[in-house]
């Protein structure tokens, strides 16, 4: 009987603090709002985004892991996905399509081995976060949408964000810029099946490429222009991106 009594305690007192933890946990949850803390807490991120996704997979270019820290991602996706911003994957952005994923942005940006005076062409505006990143390491970035949507948001976006020297157009990235054209460096930041003939005519030469390029496999290449009619091409990591479209298809 005494016994029972002890196991009838211990079971209500397990109840008790079971409750208690669970009621606490429930206020934690209730305290935590998403954007007061990012509003706080973003940089904290930021800076273990840059060391536990990009640095540990090997970017070392110490401009790019600074733009990389400082740039506020989680302004760049929908509100809802704010406090996912800074995770290891891409996110969707609306119009069925992403943000690319932090390291693929660092990488993309860091083979381009930027100096600081470049006239840079990116292809696939998106949200305007790799475009940004871009924008802090070079002079100017043209950069071209083919949705819309997306190029009036990206544009508003990048203006109230003080991202001065990025210039939006929404047009078919096939075509490249031919009035800004030659260009130092090309990103494309969608996938074409081959690298559009009109890209490599619009680069300077001795200027690099980062394109992915394939349909269901794709690999991410590093062209660099080495004369008028010669490129060579190099294999970074297989990749996948959302497809670029030609205007028909949209
Ligand atoms: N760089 C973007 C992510 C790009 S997602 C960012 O930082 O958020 C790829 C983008 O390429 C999509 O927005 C898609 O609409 C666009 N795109 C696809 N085909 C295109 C084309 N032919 N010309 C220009 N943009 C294109």
């Amino acid at each position: 009987m005494v016994k029972n009594m002890k196991k009838l305690r211990s079971f209500i007192l397990f109840i008790l603090v079971l409750q208690f933890a669970c009621t606490d946990f429930a206020f934690a949850q209730k305290k935590f709002k998403p954007n007061s803390f990012m509003k706080n807490g973003w940089t904290d991120k930021a800076n273990s985004m840059v060391k536990f996704q990009i640095e540990k997979r090997g970017v070392t270019n110490t401009d790019v892991l600074q733009v990389m820290r400082t740039t506020p991602r989680h302004l760049f996706v929908p509100p809802a996905l704010s406090a996912m911003a800074y995770n290891d994957y891409p996110l969707p952005i609306g119009d069925e399509q992403t943000i690319s994923q932090p390291y693929i942005v660092a990488l993309m940006t860091e083979l381009l081995s930027l100096k600081g005076d470049e006239k840079i062409l990116e292809i696939g505006t998106g949200s305007g976060y790799q475009a940004a990143v871009l924008s802090q390491l070079v002079d100017t970035v043209y950069t071209i949408e083919i949705v819309e949507s997306l190029a009036n948001s990206a544009k508003k976006r990048l203006n109230k964000l003080n991202y001065n020297n990025v210039i939006v157009k929404h047009g078919d990235g096939y075509q490249g810029w031919p009035a800004f054209a030659p260009f130092d460096a090309i990103i494309v930041t969608a996938a074409p099946e081959t690298i559009p003939q009109a890209l490599i005519d619009q680069l300077k030469i001795g200027g690099k490429i980062t394109v992915p390029v394939g349909n269901e496999l794709q690999e991410l290449q590093l062209i660099t222009k080495i004369n008028e009619n010669n490129i060579k091409k190099k294999s970074v990591i297989p990749v996948r991106f959302v497809p670029m479209v030609h205007p028909s298809e949209k």
